[in-house]
Formats: structure tokens, C-alpha cells, sequence
């Protein structure tokens, strides 16, 4: 089958591969609709590595999709041909202990669609364990469905800091997942959420959501942004959303008394943390590492309008065209948010 595949670092084909398409009972086949470029994608294309995962033979890129369902496993009876879905991309060993407590996305047998060495989703049509699979409601997108994987994360976040209503929150970083983060939080309870960086087109597009907050951290003080928010305070929750290492040696200056840090953003050396810091405001720390048992709480989300993730999508391309896409990504167009690679009409 045609695929967008990353033959080894920083090179790209759209060329035929062999992929598996054996419908298992409990499997559904899906035609790929619309697939999201992700960062973690683009890493791969640019480094042929993210950590301990390293692109070692041709792989397939794409995590972030929504499709239809075109033929049925045996034993699959919650769905239907034609039912318009979007997948979890990540399948975990069904009898493992982390799987049986719940944290399956801490499954050391965890596969992962675009993480080497499985296969992603940017081709035509895919194979995937249906209880892995959700329906979209009418009223959601393709293009939406396909946002649901990145806002996951910000959905582990906004669960992980529980959040009490009206709690005022700060996210460092407004990439994607920053923005993810500062939307779940907000329909979670936060009264608002700043978010800061350093470019001015990313935070105008965070702002344009009421309740967020944009600091630019080259024209203001964080600090003094958080406390003029706070009347002095500091915020319940902080969340790290930038994966900088610049971030935490004043960290726990911004949360309050008893307040909670959550760290999203995955910084790719060990950085020192200020545990001194944390200890006398007894701060809760958290941490997240992609999404378990959050996909139905994140469509309904979507499908009731309480979170709009439509002005996050910056521009589509078509499958043809997708090397351009992931060019137009390496690129890092500053008012870039989400670029998405539509498969069919
Ligand atoms: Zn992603």
C-alpha cells in the first residue's frame, strides 16, 4: 500500500510498502481520512531519533488520525461500516499489569503508531484493535477527530493536576500541546490560564480563546505577570508544556502554597529540579507521558463545543502532497499550529 514513509533521517518517500492488513476478530479496518502532522514526527524526520527510539529501517509516519470503518473483525459488534472514528494510536499488551491497573499508556509492550519500530498511519487504510477505536458524533470533523490524539495530552494534564473549579493555572510553552493543555484545563475549571513564550504569533493565536491569558516572556517578567494575575499569590497549577530546561530553576516560584506542578513537556536531557523550593510550599508534583482512558472525555468535549480546537488548524494538505507538508513543518512557520494531511475528499 502507498505510504508517506521516513526511509532514515531526512529522508522521505510516498511510495508503496507492505504493510499488515490481515483483519484480526477483534480488529477493525479503517480508510484513513485526515492525519495530523506531529512534532514528534517531524523530530524523526529531522533526527531519526527521539531518545531511546531510533529510526533503524524505513517507517511509516503519522499518529494522529480519523477515518471510517470499512470492514469488521468476527467479534467486533460496537461498531459499524461507515461509523466515522479517530484511533488511540497506542495498543498495549491487553494482559499486562499495567494495562489491568488502568495505565496502559505505561505498558513496557506498548506499540505505537509512528515510533519505531511500528508503523504509522499515513496511508490509505489501517488495521487497528477496535477497543482502541471511537465513533465521532455527527457534528465532529474528520479534521477534529484528528486532533484528539494531541489534545489527549492535554487532557492527561487537566486530569492529573486535579483541578478544583476556579483555579487559576499558568502553562510555560504555547506550542500545540501548551495550547492543548491551557484548553483542557480551562473546560476542566480553571477560571484562567496564562500561558507564556516567547513568540508573539503563537501566543495571538492562544489569546484568541476568552480565559487565556498570553505573557511574552521577552516584554514581561513571568513572575510578575503571575502575581499581578494572582493578587500576589501564585498559581494552583503550573503546568510545563515548553520541555525546556529554562523553565525549572524558578519553577516553583510561580505556584502557590500547596500548589501543583505538572509537567507535560518531556525535556530531552535530565534537568536539575529546585526540590528545596518544592518542599517549602509542599508543591504536588505530577507528570505525563502521553494519555490513558481519555479519548471519550475528549470527544464528548469536542462534540459539545465546549472546546473548539478548528482555529488550531493552520493548513491541509493533500496525501500527494504530504513530503510538502512535513517541509512546511521543519520550517516551524510561527503561525503554524497544526498542520493536517487529508487522505481523501
Ligand atoms: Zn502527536
Amino acid at each position: 500500500m502507498k505510504a508517506l514513509v521516513l526511509e532514515k533521517k531526512g529522508v522521505l518517500a510516498l511510495r508503496e510498502i507492505d504493510l499488515p492488513s490481515h483483519v484480526g476478530p477483534n480488529d477493525v479496518k479503517i480508510a484513513i481520512h485526515t492525519v495530523g502532522v506531529c512534532g514528534s514526527d517531524v523530530h524523526y524526520y529531522t533526527h531519526g531519533a527521539i531518545g531511546k527510539f531510533v529510526v533503524n529501517a524505513p517507517m511509516v509516519l503519522g499518529h494522529e488520525a480519523a477515518g471510517t470503518v470499512v470492514e469488521l473483525g468476527s467479534d467486533v459488534k460496537n461498531f459499524k461500516v461507515g461509523d466515522r472514528v479517530c484511533m488511540e494510536p497506542g495498543v498495549p499488551n491487553m494482559n499486562s499489569r499495567a494495562t489491568k491497573l488502568g495505565i496502559y499508556n505505561l505498558d513496557g509492550d506498548l506499540t505505537f503508531w509512528a515510533t519505531p519500530p511500528d508503523h504509522g498511519c499515513l496511508t490509505p487504510e489501517v488495521v487497528h484493535p477496535a477497543a482502541f477505536t471511537y465513533k465521532l458524533p455527527e457534528n465532529v470533523s474528520f479534521a477534529e477527530g484528528a486532533m484528539v490524539e494531541p489534545f489527549a495530552v492535554g487532557m492527561q494534564a487537566a486530569t492529573r493536576a486535579h483541578i478544583t473549579p476556579g483555579d487559576v493555572a499558568l502553562v510555560t510553552g504555547c506550542g500545540p500541546i501548551g495550547i492543548m493543555v491551557a484548553l483542557a484545563a480551562l473546560s476542566g475549571g480553571c477560571s484562567k490560564v496564562l500561558i507564556s513564550d516567547v513568540s508573539a504569533p503563537k501566543l495571538k493565536i492562544a489569546a484568541q480563546y476568552p480565559g487565556i491569558i498570553p505573557v511574552n516572556i521577552l516584554e514581561q517578567k513571568l513572575a510578575d505577570a503571575v502575581l499581578a494575575a494572582t493578587d500576589g499569590w501564585g498559581v494552583d497549577i503550573l503546568f510545563e508544556a515548553s520541555g525546556s530546561p529554562r523553565v525549572y530553576p524558578t519553577m516553583f516560584d510561580h505556584v502557590r502554597p500547596g500548589g501543583t506542578v505538572v509537567i507535560v513537556g518531556l525535556p530531552v536531557d535530565p534537568v536539575d529540579f529546585n526540590i528545596p523550593a518544592a518542599v517549602v510550599k509542599e508543591v504536588r508534583i505530577e507528570t505525563v507521558f502521553r494519555y490513558a482512558n481519555v479519548y471519550d472525555r475528549a470527544i464528548d468535549l469536542i462534540a459539545s463545543g465546549k472546546v473548539n480546537l478548528k482555529p488550531l488548524i493552520s493548513e491541509t494538505f493533500s496525501f500527494e502532497d504530504s513530503i510538502k507538508a512535513f517541509d512546511r513543518a521543519v520550517e516551524g512557520r510561527p503561525t503554524d499550529v497544526k498542520l493536517q494531511i487529508r487522505m481523501s475528499t
